[in-house]
């Protein structure tokens, strides 16, 4: 309350000696210290007590300054707020920041522009790329002009791979090992849409019976597949008989293994440990049936049979003959002209037969001759003596790529050959002496049985079918097995075999296919 009133006082008295209290603080001020010693006389007194308040209370900016301060504040929050109605704003259509998948289509949203009330969007300018094919972060620019005014937004636009690479595993996702071995990898590929190849980057972890592959590409986007590993051994083992799986003994000729050899994928050799039963009695006419038995640790089982035949009068390598059977064997086809005509006949006849085929002709003859229920039989791929007679490797790798055919196409493998030109072949000089001698064993030592013919039809040499009739019908025997040389490639004989076939019906012969078991009607080699 002093205070207040010592303000007012002092008020009063600065209005009334202005002019005479600034002469007194000229002279009082620079002494800084004022006593009221030094001071005489009640008015000068109380002057000086005013003097010391003003200068103690009275800061002379507080009433100079402050108005301008209020009104430079006014002026700012005017200009602020006119700035955001005069200046033109532009709002960016679409998301911002907006995030791409690598390779996905950048679609420009574009953004509206305003101004006072009025549609600027049409006059929004753009700049800026954004190339889907790169990974980064791009920048999208929006300008406007008006009036003065130059304005721009920023949309920040990320182009990112969210997607995994893969991984692609050769073989299976499941595999087979043997339970004593370790798995082996088969091996495996990692393709990333953005790093490409990532194969070198895949990591492999061993957990148990599992293989673990896991990869990440450079976004770190990780994929892992696993492949599981069995410790079985389902597969069966396999015994190999030496010497023919069908043998044929004279009465007075006494049975001597050839013997066998017995592998397994995880046990190995397994020779010492199969188990032949059955036993051939010398002397007795009778087929005889050996059983070779072999377990291999996992306990597959295998079991094949070697047939002993004891008979008299019997070739041990020709097998039984059975007198007065015609067996009609076709060779070179199977033709897409006379194969299915002779086949209708057969049919229509009740007659089997057998067909020596090649690489000739399309698979569904070689399929309709099986379901037939005639002999498919191997008469090599090329027939080219040149080809097959070049080498005995020569001629079972040409075997076997027809043997391969039929395979493929019945699900059996066929065992009964007939050499090109047949065993007494003597072209086959041209190309290897002494081919035939080492083939006729080779053969029959691989397990095949090969046959020749001892009636032949000439339809080769261009018999026409009246002449094939007759070459067929006269050296037919009662006492012989017939074994008739024709070919299903030709229309002389296709028009030939019904009276063929009428014949020996009428004559009383049988018509049979020829098995592993049918006699080997074999000619002299030459060569
Ligand atoms: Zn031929």
């Amino acid at each position: 309350m002093k205070e207040v009133k010592g303000k007012r006082k002092n008020k009063n008295l600065s209005k009334k000696n202005n002019v005479q209290r600034k002469k007194k603080i000229a002279k009082i001020v620079p002494s800084d210290t004022i006593s009221l010693k030094q001071v005489e006389g009640p008015d000068l007194k109380e002057l000086e007590l005013d003097i010391k308040k003003d200068i103690l209370f009275q800061p002379p900016h507080k009433r100079n300054f402050l108005p301008i301060f209020i009104l430079l504040f006014i002026v700012f929050v005017i200009a602020f707020i006119g700035m955001h109605i005069l200046v033109p704003t532009i709002t960016i259509n679409g998301d911002n920041p907006l995030e791409i998948t690598y390779q996905d289509q950048y679609v420009e949203q574009g953004a509206k522009a305003k101004f006072l009330g009025k549609d600027l969007t049409s006059k929004v300018k753009i700049s800026g790329a954004v190339d889907t094919s790169k990974i980064g972060t791009y920048t999208v620019s929006y300008f406007v002009q008006e009036s003065i005014f130059n304005v721009h937004q920023e949309r920040m636009v990320f182009v990112v791979d969210k997607k995994a690479p893969s991984i692609t595993l050769k073989g299976d996702f499941d595999v087979n090992i043997c339970p004593n071995s370790e798995f082996k990898e088969i091996g495996y590929e990692a393709i990333d849409d953005y790093d490409g190849d990532l194969t070198d980057k895949v990591q492999i972890k061993n957990k148990n019976d599992e293989v673990i592959y896991s990869v990440k590409d450079t976004s770190g986007n990780a994929t892992s597949v696993v492949r599981k590993i069995h410790k079985i051994d389902t597969t069966k083992p396999t015994i190999t008989l030496k010497g023919n799986q069908t043998t044929y003994l004279r009465l007075d000729e006494v049975y001597q293994e050839p013997g066998y050899t017995a592998t397994d994928n995880c046990s190995g050799d397994l020779t010492d440990k199969v188990k032949v039963t059955g036993s051939v009695t010398s002397g007795k006419e009778g087929t005889y049936t050996l059983v070779y038995e072999v377990v291999d640790d996992s306990n597959n089982k295998t079991t094949v049979e070697r047939k002993v035949i004891v008979a008299q009068g019997t070739d041990p390598n020709s097998g039984v003959a059975k007198k007065g059977i015609i067996y009609l064997t076709f060779d070179d086809g199977p033709s897409n002209v006379t194969t299915g005509a002779i086949l209708d006949v057969l049919k229509e006849e009740g007659v089997k037969a057998t067909f020596f085929v090649t690489n000739n002709g399309p698979d569904y003859l070689i399929k309709r001759i099986f379901d037939e229920g005639h002999t498919v039989a191997l008469h090599t791929a090329t027939h080219n003596y040149a080809t097959v007679y070049q080498s005995v490797d020569a001629y079972f790798n040409d075997l076997k790529i027809v043997s391969d055919r039929v395979k493929r196409i019945t699900g059996q493998t066929s065992k009964i050959i007939r050499f090109p030109g047949g065993s007494s072949n003597t072209i086959s000089r041209r190309y290897c002496s002494g081919i035939m001698s080492t083939l006729v064993n080779e053969v029959l030592s691989r397990g095949y049985r090969y046959y020749d013919w001892n009636i032949d039809s000439q339809d080769a040499e261009g018999a026409n079918k009246d002449q094939i009739y007759y070459n067929v019908t006269s050296n037919l025997s009662k006492n012989k097995v017939n074994m008739v040389l024709m070919h299903d490639i030709k229309t002389a004989t296709r028009d030939a075999i019904r009276n063929i076939i009428r014949y020996g019906k009428e004559h009383g012969y049988t018509f049979e296919r020829i098995d592993m078991d049918t006699y080997m009607v074999r000619q002299r080699v030459n060569n």
